[in-house]
């Protein structure tokens, strides 16, 4: 019988493990640490519940429903509470709504009558048709002015992709941006007419799209994944070769120090990046993961304080407030986390999780845990009106935190796509590949699961299959997302 290996226990992995095991296909899911998640990182402590990683799931693909329902966690899901909607942007230093219609735009403090006047102009600037690949930076400021890119766009790069708008590609990292140019000239003339075709795909747009968690944070869904998945996720184990043999694959195995091996048909990549660039290699075609190093991954420091409701002036209702470089603070944006879900912040105290480091201050990320809460501290006072000490602090350093869709990023994506042609029976997916959200990863599971399944099936009828399988293109997914921000 066909086994599948996954490598990692992230989303991703445990996503396409409990896809394939619904299908009958036996799996072995390989996390080298000793918990399930990867970055997703949930804590309960003194009545709090800090979210390290992500703090939402945005739910744009009907995949993630299914996967909610197929995983039995209905009843345990959350929305958010319908006042959470308002999301803010620092300008002045002071957070001001960002406005949620036309009229609200024309009247907004956000932004001068000059950069409003260049948005309206938007419709009726030219398209690009040289092909050239822009950076996030070189295409706002030619479609919507530099006002705009400074106030705006990049404080959204920040919170998505804890990113830089002048290094982040406009076809790699926002893909829709770029393909609502190419298709309808517009940027506003394509929202409103791409409006009708994501309907008919069964998609909604990043900015109508429900979010999600669960009672006890996103980690309940990976701890979920892993209870159905029982023995099939073996933990404290890293993969470090793969060897590719008549029947199959071999991997290398380091568990507690033992060295091992194991024996799978197909395998499964849904780690990181820069640890794929250390994985040996072995197959007929001569391959070398080492580019992949070159991925950069900014480092990012999330910081989850609590405080006394009266200790806050500001009224923290809404879904956070994200940061542009040009008003001069330390953190990238807050959280307003209490405000999202239930249960977050013990009676009369609320919960702030904010950002330090990304690209913008990448030496700011390692600092010692104290100076990170005296940094965010500090900023919290002048922006929401924080007095008084927290009466919760916790920390996590996450040191390669997102992978930058940077400009040129698409020649990773095609060697991904090489490599498992060239090395039938190995597949790439997750975060790195198909977008950086916790979304884009569940959907990047389903399919991966999926391209299995068609390979391992094409293999029973005839083995020969093996040797020249060409992987289909499956673009269902489209990068995006956040930390804070939504594209
Ligand atoms: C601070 C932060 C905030 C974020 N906020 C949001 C948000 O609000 N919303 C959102 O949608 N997204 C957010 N994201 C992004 C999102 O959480 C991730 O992109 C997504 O969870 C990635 O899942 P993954 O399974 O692809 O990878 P990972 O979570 O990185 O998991 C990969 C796993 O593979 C394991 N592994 C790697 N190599 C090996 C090996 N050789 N052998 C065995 N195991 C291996 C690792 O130990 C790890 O557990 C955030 C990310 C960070 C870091």
């Amino acid at each position: 019988m066909s086994t599948v290996a996954v490598i990692g226990a992230g989303i991703t992995g445990l996503t396409a493990a409990f896809c394939l095991k619904r299908h009958g296909i036996p799996v072995t899911v390989y996390e080298s640490s000793e918990r399930v998640g990867g970055v997703i990182r949930s804590v309960r402590a003194d009545g709090y519940l800090a979210e390290f990683g992500p703090n939402t799931i945005l739910e744009t693909s009907p995949r993630i429903k299914q996967l909610v329902r197929d995983s039995g966690l209905e009843s345990r899901r959350l929305d958010p509470a319908p006042e959470a909607s308002a999301r803010y942007v620092v300008r002045y230093r002071r957070p001001i709504e960002m406005p949620a219609s036309p009229l609200g735009f024309l009247t907004t403090r956000l932004f001068t009558a000059k950069a409003k006047l260049a948005v309206l102009r938007e419709p009726f600037v030219p398209r690009r048709r040289d092909g050239k690949e822009e950076s996030v930076a070189e295409f706002v400021v030619r479609r919507l002015g530099r006002e705009f890119l400074d106030h705006a766009i990049d404080a959204l790069v920040a919170g998505i992709y804890a990113g830089e708008p002048s290094k982040l590609s406009v076809p790699q990292a926002f893909p829709k941006l770029g393909q609502l140019e190419a298709r309808y000239g517009s940027l506003i003339k394509g929202q409103i007419f791409g409006a009708r075709e994501r309907k008919r795909r069964g998609e909604v747009a990043k900015d109508r799209a429900g979010k999600l968690s669960f009672d006890e944070g996103l980690q309940v869904l990976p701890d979920t994944l892993r209870d159905r998945l029982g023995d099939a996720v073996v933990l404290n184990t890293e993969v470090r070769a793969l060897a590719q043999t008549a029947s199959g694959w071999r991997l290398a195995l380091s568990q507690r120090g033992q060295e091992l091996s194991a024996e799978h048909s197909a395998v499964i990549y849904t780690g990181t990046a820069f640890r794929l660039a250390q994985l040996t290699l072995e197959t007929e075609a001569s391959l070398s993961l080492n580019s992949f190093a070159e991925i950069r991954y900014p480092p990012v420091a999330s910081v989850v304080l609590g405080f006394r409701r009266q200790d806050v002036e500001h009224p923290c209702q809404g879904f956070g407030m994200l940061i542009p470089r040009v008003e001069g603070f330390k953190i990238l944006g807050t959280i307003f986390s209490s405000s999202l879900f239930p249960n977050r912040a013990p009676q009369g105290h609320l919960t702030l999780t904010s950002y330090i480091g990304g690209e913008r201050y990448p030496q700011l990320a390692s600092l010692p845990s104290r100076e990170l809460v005296e940094l965010t501290c500090a900023d919290l006072r002048v922006l929401l009106g924080v007095r008084g000490a927290p009466t919760f602090q916790h920390t996590v350093f996450y040191p390669q935190a997102i992978p930058q869709y940077n400009v040129g990023y698409g020649r990773y994506r095609e060697f991904m796509g090489q490599i498992e042609n060239r090395a039938p029976g190995l597949f790439f997916a997750g975060h790195y590949r198909d977008g950086i959200s916790v979304g884009d990863s569940i959907v990047s599971g389903c399919n991966v699961a999926e391209r299995v399944q068609q390979y391992l099936k094409a293999v029973s009828v005839s083995p020969a299959t093996a040797k020249n399988w060409e992987q289909k293109d499956v673009d269902e997914t489209q990068p995006s997302q956040r930390l804070i921000g939504e594209d």
